[in-house]
């Protein structure tokens, strides 16, 4: 089974991603953490995106097409259950080119799960958003904090990160970017039948449960 996960940024997408991989061994596909990586890394892709994700602006399609198509190529990838696009596509023509490039490889889309969330609840939960800096467990300020302050729940560590784009001045770009260039996906997958929407303001516990409910009804 293979969905993406969409919705706007701060939307839930990378914290459903990761418990749909631990409840069903799907594998997440994020286009923004394969960009950090790249930009930590310093490679040819990273140096050009770095200062394009700074302001809060969509990197190349081109650029986001060459990763993801590598990384369907991967064994692990190959042999999972399905996977997960979390962040990709963001573009008509990002769209189009994965169509293209899951028919080639013998793939299909099963659904695209629409995260709903209002803007404003969307400033608050990425100006409070924090990464576990080890193990990569996500957190919020507010809405998910660890058991023990300051321990991460799941590897221990005490250190954690926040991105550097995650400020509410590239917040606000961002989210314009999302309305302008992305959310014009969702009309297009209409067309395709595969839309399911899911009513992301809820609290993270009840928003997995209907996104369970979502795969269940499809199997
Ligand atoms: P995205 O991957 O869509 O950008 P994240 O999964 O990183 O979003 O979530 C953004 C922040 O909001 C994180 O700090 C996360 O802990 C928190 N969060 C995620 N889902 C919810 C929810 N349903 N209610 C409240 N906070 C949430
Ligand atoms: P969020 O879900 O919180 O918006 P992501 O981690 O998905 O954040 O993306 C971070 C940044 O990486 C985006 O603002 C954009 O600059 C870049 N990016 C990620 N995925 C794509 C994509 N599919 N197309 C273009 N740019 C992307
Ligand atoms: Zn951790």
């Amino acid at each position: 089974m293979n969905i993406i996960l969409f919705g706007p940024p701060g939307a839930g997408k990378g914290t459903q991603a990761k418990r749909l991989e631990k409840n069903r061994g799907l594998i997440q596909l994020s286009t923004g953490d394969m960009l950090r990586a790249a930009v930590a890394a310093g490679t040819e892709y990273g140096r050009k995106a770095k200062e394009v994700m700074e302001k809060g602006e969509l990197v190349s399609d081109e650029i986001v097409i060459n990763i993801i198509s590598d990384r369907l190529d991967e064994g692990d990838v190959k042999n999972a259950p399905g996977v997960i696009f979390d962040g990709f596509p963001r573009t008509v023509a990002q769209a189009e080119e994965l169509d293209k490039m899951l028919g080639g490889k013998g793939m299909k889309l099963n659904a695209v799960v629409v995260l709903e969330v209002d803007d404003e609840a969307l400033v608050e939960r990425i100006t409070g958003r924090y990464t576990c800096a080890k193990c990569g467990k996500g957190y919020h300020e507010k809405f998910e904090k660890p058991k023990e302050e300051g321990v991460c729940d799941e590897c221990g560590s005490t250190e954690f990160t926040r991105r550097a784009d995650d400020n509410e001045e590239t917040v606000r770009s961002r989210l314009a970017a999302y309305h302008e260039q992305t959310a014009p996906l969702i009309a297009y997958y209409e067309t395709a039948g595969i839309v399911k929407k899911v009513d992301g303001m809820a609290d993270i516990d009840a928003v997995t449960k209907q996104i369970e409910e979502v795969l269940d009804g499809l199997a």
